[in-house]
């Protein structure tokens, strides 16, 4: 059965340059190659719910621009519902300039633009959408009270959620207990947790943390080491997979969806977690966000 996933989250248009080295405060590097990719960590999720075969509601903004008209376009091309995503008058849609080095890793600033107007109204809106959904996927590139709004919609309804609580900001603890499966990196699992996140023994105690703070399951991505799953009487690292890293942008996204897809289809915790590595590899292998993104039958032929 194709699961029903419903995104509240961001649209961005990234702005690519290929350098050397990321340049430091005050100093201007000169790059290489420029390039433009639909991206923002809700339309990222989206997408790559979608390749992986799941039925996606996207909620959210862009504004009233070429930026804007791309994005809509992306999601729709990939299947993804857009009747929930406003266009806004008044702002312009979001934009996440990146700094890429020969190493694949990043620097991201992003200018929010139209993702910060989304409010709690659009978000009730689409509260059908929410409530006929097998899992609401949520990250913090809106604002607090869309999210506390969106988590408060699922848990009346009984619609399990995932938190990708990313860019890291703090999360009142009693939207936390309300989460379902929570998803963060290292330095978000360091800030919500409140203690360090430097090794596998000091990532375990953190997601144990978080899970005492009232999570339902945590997974934490380790990067290139994988993740590690608390849940329920069940602690485990899950290696990541072998793959030829060239950019790391939207590894996380990929992760996410992996792990929503493929418990929305009652999947095991092991394997979900599984399956998520393999989605997240995966998209390190190839340039940009949403064209990294991988489709079902390539995490089939990785997983084996
Ligand atoms: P974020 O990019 O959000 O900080 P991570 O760096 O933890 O997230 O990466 C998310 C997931 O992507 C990892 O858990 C893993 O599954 C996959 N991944 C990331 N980097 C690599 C890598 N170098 N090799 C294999 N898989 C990776």
């Amino acid at each position: 059965m194709q699961p029903k996933i419903t995104v509240v989250g961001s649209l961005n248009m990234d702005l690519i340059v290929s350098t050397p080295r990321i340049p430091g405060p005050g100093e201007t590097v000169i790059g290489g190659g420029f390039h433009t990719a639909a991206g923002g960590k809700g339309a990222n999720q989206a997408v790559a719910a979608a390749r992986l075969g799941a039925q996606v509601n996207m909620i959210g903004r862009v504004g009233n621009d070429t930026y804007g008209q791309v994005q809509l376009s992306n999601l729709a091309a990939d299947g993804v519902d857009t009747t929930f995503v406003t266009v806004d008058p008044e702002a312009h849609t979001g934009v996440a300039l990146i700094t890429l080095d020969e190493v694949g890793e990043n620097s991201i600033v992003v200018s929010p633009g139209a993702n910060w107007r989304m409010s709690t109204t659009d978000v009730e809106a689409a509260e059908a959408t929410i409530s006929g959904a097998d899992m609401l996927l949520l990250q913090l590139e809106t604002q607090p009270e869309v999210v506390t709004r969106a988590i408060e919609l699922a848990a009346r309804h009984n619609v399990p959620v995932v938190l990708n609580p990313a860019p890291a900001r703090p999360v009142p603890p009693e939207l936390l207990a309300q989460v379902t499966y929570l998803i963060p990196n290292e330095s978000e699992t360091a800030l919500l947790a409140g203690q360090p996140v430097a090794d596998l023994s000091s990532a375990q105690a953190a997601a144990r943390k978080l899970r005492e703070m009232g999570v339902g399951t945590v997974v934490l991505t380790l990067g290139g080491k994988g993740a590690f799953l608390v849940a329920q009487g069940q602690e485990k690292h899950v290696p990541a997979f072998a793959v030829e890293v060239v950019d790391t942008t939207a590894a996380g996204d990929a992760f996410v969806a992996g792990f929503a897809v493929a418990v929305a289809s009652g999947q095991p915790l092991l394997e979900a977690v599984r399956f998520a590595n393999a989605t997240g590899g995966l998209a390190t292998t190839r340039l940009g966000a949403q064209p990294s993104l991988p489709t079902l039958a390539e995490v089939k032929r990785l997983l084996g």
